[in-house]
């Protein structure tokens, strides 16, 4: 029996009743696993009326009320974290221990959020003027959105809905329709903590959902995580109509290699970071740009063994370090893009296309490929094809590294393996990237830091979750006071300067 999924609305588990449906796939089988409602704009407006009218009293919660609803979330996290791994790795395809850690990653936000009580404090001065004090303080939007994309089912949305609710936001939730089912599970786990009707929803759906939310006039703000087109859309559609917007975007992640690395450190990091997760991370390593042709040798040597012997399974195979493709239709692009770099000329010393798993013949399974000689011409190498795809670009030194770096339209993350300091520093001073590893293949920052590319992988001017993600949840008021005492008789028609 395939499941039909509803949405979660006002602390409801609801039907949903556009009529239109997406279908849900186990990608290590290719079964049909449920079908996904996908919200009208009817369904959109009856959600954010829900959530604006939860707005009132939650705004008005104490923030230490509404970190300790986080923390009993959190303690429902850790003792569900196996069924949220399972969920993710069922209806994703990325392994089980791939899948786990990625949900831990999610609820270190919902740790961070739990310090709202601090994290929300403004300033204070004292006599800014002869008897005139000023205090700042941090207060909620309203209603806040969330579009998320397939490739982190839980991780991504706990970027947004930890700290837009801790902040005193409701939020409606609409996330990937390939993956929809552990967004449902984490909005029962929070009304299971104690959070009231209509702070959290989640709703399923399309660019049709989509564009109802970015468009309604009770949107304060739009958090988005995605491909560049959309995320560029997204931006420009509901900046537009006012709201405030993080758009994140597509990435083309490159790992310098100097010829003073370590190269067996090199090629472990590289094979964990072109092809985990098979390459649907927007901080895998799809590029390895090597200084000199000996290291480009050195560590090919090294990858071509390695990769060859890459365990490829389902999700749920405890030996398997790498899983399927999400979709059919996404496997069937990487598989073009890989025609396509053969076409284009590139050396492809690896060749995954032709991979069978034995019985799990229709799951979306495809090898990792490596492609050796790729230009920067190359189609392959300017676009992003988010699968198990390593390009090698070889080039003559540290500059020429990084001049093609900083030429590539999107800067998510960037790597370099080195052992020399002034080399790191000035590729971590120069490089035109959001986040940057120095022997550190993906980067990723922790939740009391923030998340966020440059260049067209972010749209907007904040990053998410850590100090940038209470900004962006959060408007700033300034209060400037003065008593009787301190009031001087009659008008003042200047400026008043100290
Ligand atoms: P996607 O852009 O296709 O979809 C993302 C979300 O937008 C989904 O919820 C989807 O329903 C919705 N959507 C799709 N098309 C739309 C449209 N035309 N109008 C409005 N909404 C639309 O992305 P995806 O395939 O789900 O995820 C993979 C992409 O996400 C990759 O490009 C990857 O790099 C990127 N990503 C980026 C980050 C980051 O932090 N920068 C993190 C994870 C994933």
């Amino acid at each position: 029996m395939v499941q039909t999924l509803r949405h979660y609305i006002d602390g409801q588990a609801i039907e949903g009743e556009s009529g239109r449906y997406g279908d849900v796939f186990n990608p290590a089988s290719g079964e049909l696993r449920a079908r996904v409602p996908l919200a009208s704009p009817h369904e959109v407006a009856r959600t954010v009326e829900a959530a604006r009218a939860a707005f009132d009293d939650w705004r008005d919660t104490p923030p230490l009320q509404r970190a300790r609803v986080l923390f009993r979330f959190k303690a429902l996290l850790d003792r569900h974290l196996d069924e949220l791994a399972e969920l993710v790795s069922v209806e994703h395809g990325k392994v089980l221990s791939d899948a786990r850690g990625s949900v831990i990653r999610g609820i270190e936000v919902v740790e961070f959020a739990c310090g709202a009580p601090h994290l929300l404090k403004g300033d204070f001065s004292e006599n800014v003027g002869t008897q005139v004090d000023s205090h700042s303080m941090r207060q909620p939007l309203g209603v806040c959105v969330g579009i998320t994309p397939f490739n982190f089912p839980a991780m991504v949305p706990m970027w947004m809905f930890p700290l837009a609710i801790a902040c005193g936001n409701t939020f409606i939730l609409k996330s990937s329709e390939k993956v929809p089912s552990t967004a449902l599970r984490l909005a029962q786990l929070l009304s299971e903590a104690g959070l009231p009707d209509g702070v959290m929803n989640v709703l399923n759906g399309d660019r049709e959902t989509v564009d109802a939310l970015l468009t309604h006039a009770e949107v304060a703000a739009v958090s988005f995580v995605g491909s560049t087109p959309v995320a560029e859309r997204v931006y420009q559609t509901a900046s537009s109509h006012g709201k405030r917007v993080q758009a994140l975007g597509g990435a083309k992640n490159h790992m310098v290699v100097m010829p003073d690395a370590d190269m067996d450190q090199a090629a472990d990091a590289l094979i964990g970071a072109a092809y985990g997760s098979a390459g649907e991370r927007c901080m895998a390593i799809s590029v390895a740009v090597t200084v000199g042709d000996t290291t480009a040798d050195a560590l090919i040597k090294r990858l071509v063994p390695r990769l060859r012997e890459l365990k490829v399974g389902p999700g749920s195979d405890p030996e398997a370090e790498m899983g399927p493709l999400v979709t059919a239709e996404h496997r069937k692009r990487v598989r073009d893009y890989v025609d396509l770099g053969v076409q284009e000329g590139a050396e492809l010393l690896v060749d995954g296309r032709n991979l069978t798993i034995p019985g799990h013949d229709n799951g979306y399974f495809l090898g990792g490929c490596l492609f050796d000689r790729v230009s920067p011409a190359m189609r392959i190498y300017q676009e992003e094809i988010f699968g198990p795809v390593l390009c090698v670009v070889r080039v003559a030194d540290f500059a020429a590294a990084l001049r093609l770096v900083n030429a590539h339209e999107l800067g998510n993350g960037t790597a370099i393996f080195t052992r020399d300091g002034d080399t790191a520093r000035t590729y971590a001073a120069r490089v035109q990237v959001g986040m940057v590893g120095i022997n550190v293949p993906i980067p990723v920052p922790m939740a009391f830091h923030s998340f966020g590319g440059w260049k067209r992988s972010l749209f907007g001017d904040v990053h998410v979750h850590g100090m940038e993600g209470i900004r962006f949840y959060t408007r700033l008021k300034t209060i400037t006071t003065r008593w009787p005492e301190g009031i001087r008789a009659g008008a003042d028609f200047h400026m008043p300067t100290m």
